[in-house]
């Protein structure tokens, strides 16, 4: 799939929307399919995510390695894949989005801010995110993603409990009460070795930073390397109290 800034192409968009369910009936589906849907493999809960919300599901990407995007490519080709390119990305991480909409069958969205780079720091004054990293991941993620979530029901995230303390209890399918939709985490219950061992199978393309020593992968004002036996996350917004973006509150 190239690259495409315009509307959604997955499978079944043509027609009109039969899929669209109510905020109330997707929280009752997201509760039932955690609980029926806890220990399927996670090509099994990805079958389930894409067969029941069709052309109103979304994957949505960091592109710090691509294995959900290539999880889904497999189970559902054509699917969307969506990654917010707050332009503020390294140029490894734009290299696994080039590469996964090269050598995927799947259709990878990028999905930018309402302001360049330029433009907030005029508005916001220069280098907003040493300053008020909330309100820059606001601006540049978290808005643009309420925005491309509303073409869908539901979105496939690489969420994974073992990542960190605050996501140990991460279902493999929840409901985001805020957003009124479900988020779907096929590899919820997958370790790093799992993750490893998928990308070593299928040849995934993995970021490169990961080998020249970041433990996770942001944005480059954000991001810096860990330390052996450092918390992995811990290289993310090193100057202040957050470790996540406000994607997954
Ligand atoms: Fe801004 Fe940093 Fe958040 Fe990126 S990670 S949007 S640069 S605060």
């Amino acid at each position: 799939g190239l690259i495409n800034l315009g509307a959604p192409s997955g499978p079944g968009n043509t027609a009109a929307d039969p899929s669209r369910r109510s905020p109330e009936e997707l929280r009752e589906l997201a509760l039932r399919a955690a609980r029926d849907l806890e220990g399927s493999s996670a090509e099994e809960i990805a079958k389930w995510a894409t067969d029941t919300f069709g052309a109103r599901f979304c994957v949505t990407s960091s592109m710090a390695d691509a294995v959900v995007a290539h999880l889904f490519s497999r189970v559902s080709p054509g699917v969307d894949v969506v990654f917010l390119d707050t332009g503020l990305h390294f140029p490894e991480t734009l290299k696994v989005r080039d590469t996964v909409a090269r050598t995927m069958n799947v259709n990878v969205r990028s999905i930018r801010p309402r302001m360049t780079v330029g433009q907030q720091d005029g508005e916001y004054g220069p280098r907003l995110f040493s300053r008020n990293p909330d309100e820059c991941c606001f601006m540049r993620k978290v808005e643009p993603l309420e925005r491309a979530l509303t073409e869908y029901d539901a979105w496939a995230t690489g969420l994974r409990r073992d990542e960190s303390p605050t996501r140990a209890n991460t279902p493999v399918v929840g409901f985001d009460a805020k957003k009124g939709k479900i988020k779907v985490n096929p590899i919820a219950a997958w370790t790093q070795a799992d993750v490893d061992r998928y990308i070593g199978r299928w040849n995934v393309p993995v970021n490169e930073l990961f080998k020249k020593g970041y433990g996770s992968i942001g944005c480059w004002p954000c991001t810096r390397r860990t330390k052996a036996g450092e918390d992995p996350r811990a290289g993310r917004w090193a100057m202040f109290e957050k470790t996540e973006c406000g994607l997954h509150v």
